[in-house]
């Protein structure tokens, strides 16, 4: 293939490149005899990829969100905004929880007993919802960044930005230095995710040379069931909302919104696909203003995909170590995944570290992520897709329903997007 021909390769294709050849070479080591030379060499590549993720993550959504802010010049602007981003992110993911309860159960019997033990399942008393609240604002000005906090993080942005508007008023500062740091980091996290096959590649090896490829096989019930939940929460929820709530038909929003996504499922990075996300958004008729506070603020609290995949996990270790769950059980464990969705950082992997949290809050055998973490990447390249259009998709509603209002008003006069 000539240089110029291989600079066209789809980003997704080449990460499934990377994949099949991790997987190849993990099979070579494992039936050589020698896995620890995979994990011994190969592994610290994919765990240095993961680090400078993890490391970018936190300056980027706190730049992003105050330069999202700084850009509606209006704090009341950025209250009503908020108010209808919020509930339109809680009533989406409202659909993901049906649908991981639906597709979970209709599909359970895929899902193999791997331990016909007598667990019982005994739900620990659940967190206060109080307690959960008063951790979301930060007690210190550093340790959200430090231990990667995301909602602290968030709330801290916030709050910076409002002040810097309210200094605006006063006097006029110059918040252009706020644009650049955001500049910078979408930059730097642009160039981390180029390295995502290198990263690929090392993270699978070890984990094909370590458990052998039948792991694979294994996992393809609860893949399966993982992706069926994806689908339909992407075609039904958010078609029926962009048409609704903008007027748009499902089949001009998938088409614009294709870059993205595949963007979204080659990285597995919410906050990675920014940049792209954003051009697709407005492209479909959303306010810059919107998008810049709309999309950031959905990368780290929006997750419906990530919902649904901690969801069917949960319920596919429950089956595997032979506890049979209840509706209701299942109701507390999809909620508790949801509410551990807000809080998972919009970075590839994050939302199986807090599946282990999920797994142990709701008291279920952490062991149990051995399981799915051969494939993680797999399952994070879709939920990453559904997060992503959910961020997008409301986006194009919120600047929609603004549009309106101004209309209704008089004081707008923007077309709003038709198909
Ligand atoms: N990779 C996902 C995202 O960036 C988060 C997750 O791991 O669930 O949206």
């Amino acid at each position: 293939m000539k240089k110029a021909d291989r600079r066209k390769l789809p980003f997704a294709l080449i990460i499934f490149i990377a994949l099949a050849l991790g997987i190849v070479t993990g099979i070579i080591f494992a039936a050589a005899g020698h896995p620890e030379i995979a994990s011994s060499y190969i592994k610290p590549f994919g765990t240095i990829f993961l680090n400078l993720i993890k490391w970018i993550v936190t300056p980027l959504v706190f730049f992003s969100i105050m330069a999202g802010v700084i850009s509606m010049r209006d704090i009341k602007k950025v209250g009503s905004i908020g108010l209808k981003t919020v509930l339109y992110y809680l009533v989406t993911t409202a659909f993901a929880i049906t649908i991981v309860l639906i597709v979970a159960n209709l599909f359970k019997g895929l899902f193999p007993v791997l331990q016909t033990s007598e667990l019982s399942y005994d739900p620990p008393e659940s967190t206060r919802f109080m307690d959960v609240l008063v951790d979301i604002f930060p007690s210190n000005f550093f340790r959200p960044f430090m231990e990667a906090n995301m909602l602290q993080i968030i709330v801290a942005s916030l709050f910076i930005g409002f002040g810097l508007l309210m200094l605006k008023q006063k006097k006029d500062i110059d918040l252009r230095p706020v644009d650049t740091l955001n500049d910078l980091f979408m930059k730097v996290m642009e160039m981390i995710v180029k390295l995502s096959p290198v990263g690929v590649f090392c993270l699978i090896a070890p984990v094909i040379a370590e458990n052998g490829p039948e792991v694979l096989g294994s996992l393809a019930g609860v893949l399966l069931v993982a992706y069926i939940g994806y689908f339909f929460h992407m075609v039904a929820v958010y078609s029926a909302a962009v048409r609704l709530g903008a007027r748009i038909s499902p089949l001009k929003f998938f088409k614009e919104m294709l870059p993205a996504i595949l963007f979204a499922f080659s990285s597995a990075s919410s906050v990675g696909t920014l940049p792209i996300n954003e051009e697709c958004a407005e492209k479909l008729g959303a306010d810059k203003s919107i998008t810049s506070f709309v999309l950031p603020l959905g990368a780290t609290i929006n997750m419906d995909g990530t919902a649904i995949y901690q969801g069917v996990c949960c319920i596919f270790i429950a089956t595997c170590f032979g506890i049979d769950l209840t509706f209701s059980q299942m109701m507390t464990i999809v909620l508790t995944a949801t509410v551990s969705s807000i809080g998972t950082a919009g970075a590839p992997g994050a939302g199986m570290v807090m599946l282990a949290m999920v797994l142990q809050s709701v008291g279920l055998p952490v062991e149990g992520i051995a399981l799915v973490a051969g494939v993680d990447r797999i399952f994070d390249m879709g939920r990453t897709t559904v997060n992503i259009t959910g961020d997008a998709s409301c986006a194009i509603v919120v600047s929609a329903l603004e549009k309106r209002k101004l209309r209704k008003r008089g004081e707008g006069s923007a077309p709003e997007a038709e198909e």
